[in-house]
């Protein structure tokens, strides 16, 4: 097998062979993952040599580093915000400025430590200005986090944000419809909640998000007690 680029281009002359002569992007692409047969990378180092010249979009240009993701590979629980902020870009880690600090509290408030849970973003690069990564960057980096999934198989998965949350679960929904329940996707549980940026500005929203972190608990100790 050739890398994603390589055999998403044969997919797609494939169709065209067939007298396709266009495909909606977001379709060809939840397709071709379908059809992805390649072996999944064995480890995330592996993942991160894999990425570390990464140029798939326009978000290579501007980046200090790639934030890959931080925790163990063996992580139950695993965190996926929406992109890196300024200082995660300047220091190559996820969730190391306010908005870090903040989710640091969440999870002491339910008494899990931030080392037991694996961090990542949708996109691996800084967004400039912390703009919303477009559709096309989260697209081209969108196979990362799914090998990423791949290889830590978490037993839960907590969005935080609306872009982490729409791209996990494949919907358009608004994220006052996705939180509050627990969603399924490919035998993995998710839960939704708000992005600790959102929560820093607009802390009306903390009391939705405090309910969010209990269900969160609930389930994490379910599965802990599970084995
Ligand atoms: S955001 Fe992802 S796809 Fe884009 S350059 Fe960075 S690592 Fe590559």
């Amino acid at each position: 097998m050739g890398n994603f680029w390589d055999e998403l281009a044969l997919y797609l002359s494939y169709l065209q062979a067939l007298g396709v002569k266009a495909v909606p992007r977001k379709k060809a692409f939840e397709r071709f993952l379908k059809l992805d047969l390649s072996p999944p990378p064995k480890s995330l180092a592996e993942i991160a040599a894999e990425i570390k010249d990464c140029t798939s979009c326009n978000l290579h240009r501007t980046r200090h580093h790639i934030v890959l993701g931080e925790g163990p590979e063996e992580a139950r629980l695993m965190f996926i915000g929406e992109a890196p902020g300024r200082e995660e870009d300047l220091e190559g880690r996820p969730f190391v400025g306010r908005a870090g600090q903040l989710l640091d509290q969440m999870l002491n408030s339910i008494g899990i430590r931030r080392a037991e849970v694996y961090i990542t973003n949708v996109v691996k690069c800084r967004p400039p200005g912390n703009r919303n990564p477009e559709p096309a960057e989260i697209e081209a980096c969108l196979p990362y986090l799914t090998k990423q999934i791949k290889v830590i198989r978490p037993r839960i998965i907590c969005t935080l944000g609306l872009i982490a949350a729409q791209t996990v679960l494949a919907t358009t929904k608004p994220l006052n419809r996705l939180r509050g329940k627990i969603h399924q996707k490919e035998g993995i549980k998710v839960v939704v909640t708000y992005h600790p940026a959102f929560l820093l500005r607009y802390s009306s929203y903390k009391p939705l998000a405090v309910e969010d972190l209990k269900l969160l608990k609930k389930l994490y100790k379910e599965i802990l007690n599970s084995g």
